[in-house]
């Protein structure tokens, strides 16, 4: 087999590259597209780490990724039996010049590496011959605020110009989210109603049954603000929120997430989330029982510091001033171990100006959901009753989509190899996700906001629930 692209994973023996990048390398052969096929016609896949590893192994580990997404035919086969693994430490010169001397083809290196050695291995990349062309995966957290996110970038740019970054958020690799932008963009229904003189509030919700599931090196310095809002919700919201780019590709879809993230603060009006004036909230979860488990407290998890206060719960409020946007709450919201796990983006629709008098019944008011697991869609809306026909009533109106064979991961592999950087942050938009929530996390290293807390298996604190109003 000639090799006409190399995968070079740096990290190939951590969590990421077993449970998210191989399977989604496969889910590309299982979807059975022609352009994935051609995609991945030729690669070979170089696992890289400090851990020694034989080429049988890293082929053994491959072959369980791909049979677990049902990975089959000649082109899995190909693609494991040229798997090789090479001994390096990413963060030294002569390591990684060795790696690359061997290199011929086109190369995509991979980042699958604890975010505090990123930007050393970037800089350790610039002092090595790289082939032209080469593609950098990253990633996140892209930084760990603005500044450091900005010195990441400039560490990147002298290895490869931003064209071929790709900062992965796998959120937009989600055919759930993206298929927002059909909904949105190709209908005539929809599109007129989704903006401030319809909308009341836009809520974002991405909550998880699952606690730590023993991640806790990793999660307990990040928590669930910067590890899901200041990250893949707020990329969600660039799609809820932007305006229709006139292609999807890297130029015009990035340039309009990038509008939608420049226009976003944390919410200035009047308060939204019960109870408090702070835009964000947060708090923990205590001993309880999820579903038919029994879950320990956070602080009880193996590997969690108590001395840090970290959130496993959190909610900020921002605004999005735009012509479209300005004066509506866009509330973010993601926990973990919470008993019934709402993924989805809502939009409450104002009351309508006007009743005919004689009408009467339905109070709750109008909304649109679109489901972010499973993907679906449903318009709770107003209509005359079964009955009384000047009785109002609420009905559902809705549809439920198949999952994509092609999992989120496959979507991102799918980018990298084919260097197309539309599905991935671009260098500034990493900088300007750390600025919105930067006043949040300020608020709450000052200890302005309580970190409270709530049972595993509930949906958070007692005080909170049904307490989102506008
Ligand atoms: P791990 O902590 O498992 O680390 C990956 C590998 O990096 C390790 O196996 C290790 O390999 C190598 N490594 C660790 N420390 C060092 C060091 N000091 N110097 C050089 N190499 C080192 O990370 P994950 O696989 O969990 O995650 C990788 C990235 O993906 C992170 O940025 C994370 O935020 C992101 N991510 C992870 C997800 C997940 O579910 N795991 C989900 C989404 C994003 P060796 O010892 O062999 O060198």
């Amino acid at each position: 087999m000639t090799t006409v692209k190399t995968l070079l994973i740096l990290g190939a023996s951590g969590d990421l590259t077993e449970r998210l990048l191989l399977p989604g390398l496969g889910s590309l052969i299982a979807g059975g597209i022609a352009s994935d096929a051609a995609l991945v016609k030729g690669l070979r896949i170089l696992g890289s780490g400090r851990s020694p590893k034989s080429d049988a192994e890293w082929q053994a580990t491959v072959r369980t990724a791909f049979d677990g997404v049902k990975a089959k035919g000649q082109a899995a086969k190909d693609l494991v039996t040229g798997a090789t693994y090479v001994v390096a430490d990413p963060t030294s010169h002569d390591d990684l010049s060795r790696i690359l001397t061997d290199i011929d083809g086109e190369l995509v290196i991979y980042f699958a590496l604890p975010p505090a050695i990123v930007a050393e291995v970037a800089k350790t990349l610039a002092t090595v011959e790289l082939p032209p062309g080469t593609v950098l995966a990253l990633e996140k957290p892209f930084g760990s605020d603005s500044r450091s996110a900005a010195t990441l970038n400039r560490h990147l740019l002298k290895v490869v110009p931003e064209e071929q970054i790709h900062r992965v958020d796998h959120f937009l690799g989600m055919a759930t989210v993206l298929n927002i932008l059909g909904l949105r963009f190709v209908n005539r229904l929809i599109e007129p109603t989704w903006n401030a003189d319809n909308v009341e509030k836009v809520e974002i919700i991405y909550d998880e049954d699952l606690g730590l599931e023993g991640r806790a090196g990793y999660y307990d310095h990040s928590g669930a603000l910067k590890d899901m809002l200041q990250s893949h919700l707020l990329q969600v919201l660039s799609i809820v929120a932007m305006e229709a780019p006139t292609s999807i590709d890297p130029v015009d879809f990035r340039a309009a997430t990038a509008q939608v993230l420049r226009a976003t603060q944390v919410w200035s009006g009047e308060p939204v989330l019960g109870g408090t004036d702070a835009p964000s909230r947060r708090a923990r979860y205590a001993a309880g029982t999820v579903g038919t488990r029994t879950m320990p407290g956070y602080t009880s998890e193996k590997g969690v510091d108590k001395s840090l206060d970290t959130e496993t719960l959190a909610e900020m409020v921002v605004e999005v001033n735009t012509r479209r946007w300005a004066g509506v709450p866009f509330v973010l919201r993601s926990g973990k171990a919470i008993g019934v796990p709402r993924k989805e983006v809502i939009l409450t629709l104002k009351p309508v100006g006007f009743v005919p008098r004689g009408l009467k019944g339905v109070e709750s008011p109008e909304r649109i959901v679109v489901g972010l697991r499973p993907s679906s869609l449903t318009l709770e809306l107003t209509m005359n009753g079964d009955g009384d026909p000047f009785g109002l009533e609420r009905h559902d109106l809705g549809t439920t989509l198949e999952d994509s064979p092609v999992t989120a991961y496959g979507e991102v592999m799918r980018g990298v190899l084919g260097n197309d950087p539309t599905l991935s942050i671009r260098g500034d938009v990493a900088e300007q996700c750390w600025r919105i929530v930067a006043p949040v996390l300020n608020a709450w290293q000052k200890n302005e906001v309580p970190l409270e807390s709530y049972r595993a298996g509930s949906q958070g604190p007692a005080a909170w629930r049904h307490d989102v109003t506008v």
